[in-house]
């Protein structure tokens, strides 16, 4: 795919795109008034062609979600094929927007033209990746598949040649941050100081990138949800702090707050899949001096990405969600490990903020403050695995005081729902990572905030740099990714106006 435009220039190392960006300024006047006033930016937007060779490290490598990427990565690879009841199946990337969704092009002579999302711009070829990583557990990649239970068992056997020849390396375990329930399985652990044991990590992941030739390495935490840690002026309050607290053995560093710190000081960029706060401001400082980029949290796989498309449809069409219940119950590990108080509340804190901004966007069916009950329930149900059940019933008000209830009941294998997540993370932090701009007039290109809420629309959580809005509706998260994704080549956004069709 090449664009033939006056303002975009392929040569053999980039694509070079002058990109008008148009917003709208409103300011209040005393009587009220808002004054509105159009602005155009020119953008050069620089993106390098030449796709790096690229390493994945996860941090919870050998648990559900860990042990199901690994397995989608080598089936696709190596085409393996496999019989179910229902006949021979093959292996796809369906969830994933990079691999498996489409983006309007434009208009052809037949029609509306879509491509793969992944064709837009280079990017990395998921058969290339290189997976590597860390977890408490040692079992090894093809039996910690066994116990997920996730796969068809047809293509676990088909996939244990390649699973059995790799091992998670040691991690480190505080026990005091995830739950007591978990402590069975950490036998692979570091030991050492704080100091010792970031320095081990960033260890592990230079000696990854040298031993595969890598040009390019994402570290990705997908571990147990830890509890939230205490952040405390001239503790985790700036990098220098939590740099010190690292030295001082500090007992509100958390595992991932050293994962993330490692990470950065190699230069990798750390995405967070779990709720807890790894991104303390000191990590957020650190990443932004050292120009590394973070991005998180929580995978938004299920029940909150319905949840941020569901409420942005009602508020937007008017009607007054009154009350959201969100009921869970899953029997895999992270259910088991989310059935302790503290681990819980990092998910429910996580799951509580997703509708504020929809909210917040129509003063007329909200007063300021005003929202809706939202209550969140996980329980843990063995039985049922990694076959998660979520229930929801969201109550609204609609016109004249009436009622309109939806109930909702959603049955999904919980990892395969977030494995492709963790590739769309990978792929397209990658892919930012070779993005560069100027607004016209500066001598410099420079690239996004260290903070990439690009990654928003996979993120229940999203991290965003300070003053940012933070948006919580899918659509409007996903135009977000196409949209800049678009500029990169020059084109403009996505309007959906179709004027060329409303003509007499
Ligand atoms: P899991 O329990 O199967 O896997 C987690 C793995 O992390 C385990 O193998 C465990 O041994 C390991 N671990 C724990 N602490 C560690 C540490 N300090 N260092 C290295 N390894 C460590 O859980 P999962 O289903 O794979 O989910 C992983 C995370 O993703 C959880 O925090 C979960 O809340 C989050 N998440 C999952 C989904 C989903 O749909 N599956 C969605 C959103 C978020």
């Amino acid at each position: 795919m090449q664009v033939n435009s006056p303002d975009v220039e392929y040569t053999d190392k980039f694509i070079d795109a002058n990109y008008k960006y148009q917003t709208t300024n409103v300011t209040v006047q005393n009587d009220g008034m808002y004054k509105v006033t159009p602005k155009t930016t020119t953008y050069q937007f620089r993106t390098q062609r030449n796709v790096p060779k690229l390493g994945v490290m996860l941090v919870g490598w050998g648990g559900n979600n860990g042990t199901t990427f690994t397995a989608a990565l080598l089936a696709n690879k190596h085409h393996l094929t496999w019989n179910t009841k229902d006949g021979p199946q093959n292996p796809n990337f369906y969830g994933s927007i990079t691999q498996a969704s489409t983006v309007y092009l434009g208009t052809g002579v037949d029609g509306e033209v879509y491509i793969p999302m992944k064709d837009i711009l280079p990017m990395v070829n998921p058969d290339d990746i290189v997976v590597d990583g860390w977890d408490i557990s040692s079992m090894n990649m093809a039996d910690a598949m066994e116990r997920a239970k996730v796969l068809d068992y047809n293509l676990q056997v088909k996939l244990r040649p390649f699973m059995e020849k790799l091992k998670p390396r040691k991690s480190i375990y505080i026990p005091d941050f995830i739950a007591a329930n978990q402590s069975d399985r950490a036998d692979n652990i570091l030991s050492g100081t704080k100091w010792d044991q970031l320095t081990l990590i960033r260890k592990d992941i230079i000696e990854f990138k040298q031993t595969n030739n890598l040009e390019k390495v994402i570290v990705l935490w997908t571990a147990n949800t830890e509890r939230f840690a205490d952040v405390k002026e001239g503790i985790n309050d700036t990098a220098e702090n939590l740099l010190n607290s690292i030295h001082n053995e500090h007992s509100e560093v958390s595992p991932s707050c050293l994962f993330a710190v490692a990470s950065i000081l190699e230069e990798a960029t750390f995405i967070n899949g779990s709720p807890q706060n790894t991104f303390v401001p000191g990590v957020i400082q650190l990443a932004e001096q050292k120009r590394v980029f973070i991005g998180g949290d929580d995978f938004k796989s299920g029940q909150t990405k319905i949840k941020s498309v569901l409420v942005d449809f009602l508020v937007s069409a008017g009607i007054k969600p009154m009350s959201i219940v969100s009921y869970n119950h899953l029997g895999n590990n992270d259910g088991k490990n989310l059935s302790a108080p503290k681990q819980f509340k990092s998910k429910e804190i996580s799951k509580s903020n997703v509708v504020d901004d929809m909210v917040e966007s129509n003063k007329i069916l909200y007063k300021d403050g005003e929202k809706p009950d939202h209550c969140v329930v996980i329980k843990y149900v063995p039985h049922v695995g990694d076959s998660k059940r979520a229930l929801d019933e969201y109550t609204s008000e609609i016109m004249m005081g009436g009622t309109n209830t939806i109930s909702l009941h959603n049955t999904c294998e919980d990892s395969l729902l977030a494995s492709p997540l963790i590739l769309d993370l990978v792929l397209i932090a990658e892919l930012c990572d070779r993005i560069h701009f100027k607004i016209q007039g500066d001598a410099e290109y420079q690239r996004f905030n260290a903070v990439l809420s690009i990654l928003s629309y996979l993120c229940k959580a999203p991290l965003v740099p300070e003053g940012t809005p933070v948006i919580n509706a899918l659509f409007r998260q996903r135009s977000c990714i196409e949209n800049i994704f678009r500029a990169c080549i020059g084109l403009p956004p996505i309007n959906n106006m179709f004027l060329e069709y409303k003509h007499e």
